[in-house]
């Protein structure tokens, strides 16, 4: 508690009683702290990768660099870790865009074709770790939306599914019409989710297994902006999953967006 005491005098000035007020700072005490975190992580994640690639260039300039199989190796970590670096810059702004801005600009438009636009960019993914990508339709999925904001959404959660199913699995993508609501499932025969984790995973820098996720490119990032974003239009999400059968995730888009 935050607490402020002011005296109460009388009209000649003499001390009639004090008066107190009480603030519960309970929660503004955890957003410091929210927000400390924040900046503690994101300064950790731009840090890792940034003393590799000195590393490997300080290596390089070394000497290591006249071997032609260590240069090409060296190289590729370089680029790898550049990589990684500029999607979580990405991923950064992405999720302070969406954190920022609950104003969309919904109109009505068709669930189902921005699906298939963007499994397809998501297509040569799914080739190379064999990963059969398929999307089912029921019903007219009209509703009010984003586009680009719900095109991430589906990027999102699909490469998700891409990243943690292994090599010949199956992801599907269902989008169904409801009475009020439009339906958005990714579903995949990845590795899961232990229930006590699923809580979490929608937490910035969340991620259950640190090290797989970030040889795959993860962030911990992608999850939070998704939910940001599912709210931005009135939706929910909802996640089943089983450790070494699959995840399922679920969003209920309304159709209208009331403004
Ligand atoms: P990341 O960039 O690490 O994938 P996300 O915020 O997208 O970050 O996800 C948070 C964590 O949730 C991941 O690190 C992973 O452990 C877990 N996760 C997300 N999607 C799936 C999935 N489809 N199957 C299994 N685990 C998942």
């Amino acid at each position: 508690f935050d607490v402020y005491s002011a005296p109460v005098l009388n009209a000649k000035g003499k001390l009639k009683g004090i008066v107190l007020v009480f603030h519960d700072i309970t929660e503004l005490k955890k957003l410091e702290q929210v927000r400390k975190d924040f900046v503690a992580n994101v300064s950790h994640e731009l840090k890792t990768p940034i003393t590799s690639l000195k590393g490997f260039a300080e290596t390089l300039l070394d000497g290591a660099g006249e071997n032609a199989e260590f240069r090409n190796k060296f190289l590729t970590i370089i680029l790898n870790e550049s990589d990684r670096l500029q999607a979580l810059i990405q991923d950064l702004l992405d999720l302070s865009k969406s954190e920022q801005s609950f104003q969309i600009d919904a109109h009505p438009i068709n669930l189902e074709s921005l699906v298939n636009e963007t499994v397809e960019i998501l297509l040569p993914k799914a080739e190379k770790k064999e990963i059969s990508l398929s999307v089912d339709v029921i019903g007219d999925t009209t509703m009010d939306g984003d586009p680009p904001r719900l095109k991430q959404i589906i990027i999102n959660l699909v490469s998700n599914s891409l990243t943690y199913t292994p090599v010949g699995g199956t992801v599907s993508v269902i989008v169904e019409e409801l009475e009020e609501h439009v339906k958005l499932v990714v579903k995949d025969t990845g590795i899961g989710i232990k229930e006590s984790e699923i809580p979490r995973i929608f937490e910035r820098f969340y991620r259950v297994d640190k090290a797989r996720s970030r040889n795959s490119g993860g962030t911990g990032l992608g999850l939070a902006i998704v939910k940001h974003l599912v709210e931005a239009h009135h939706g929910t999400i909802s996640v089943q999953s089983k450790p070494g059968e699959g995840s399922l995730f679920t969003i209920l888009f309304p159709k209208k967006i009331e403004n």
